[in-house]
């Protein structure tokens, strides 16, 4: 018996929620017949499998399409500037406490006040 808001991975046979089923709108179901665990895993295994052609194409690409590649890295730049520039602050504050502490640098000393040595 089938429960509604379930749905069997053919690849892997386990019986999910839908909301781990990548949506395919060409599917009667309207979701990927693998779950999203198994394409995942696929699509890993293919460019382990595949990571030589792929690095070799992704070369190719960018020198015959240079132009086109600085264009889309510049347009990202300038999309995802303020996310860059706090990314870089927060990897800037974090590797300065880590030097910081890694100096042990000791914190100040307490200051005591010897109130007889103070002149009125
Ligand atoms: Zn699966």
């Amino acid at each position: 018996m089938k429960r509604t808001g379930f749905k069997t991975c053919t690849a892997c046979g386990c019986e999910k929620p839908l909301d781990a089923f990548a949506p395919d709108p060409s599917k009667k179901s309207g979701y990927s017949a693998h779950c999203k665990e198994c394409r995942s895993k696929r699509s890993r295994d293919y460019y382990l499998r595949n990571r030589e052609k792929r690095i070799a194409w992704q070369k190719q690409y960018t020198a015959a399409n240079r132009a086109k590649v600085n264009a889309y890295h510049r347009a990202y730049y300038a999309k995802h500037y303020e996310e860059h520039l706090a990314r870089n602050r927060a990897y800037y504050h974090r590797k300065r406490a880590e030097r910081l502490a890694r100096a042990e640098i000791p914190a100040p000393p307490e200051i005591s006040y010897d109130s007889s040595k103070i002149d009125d």
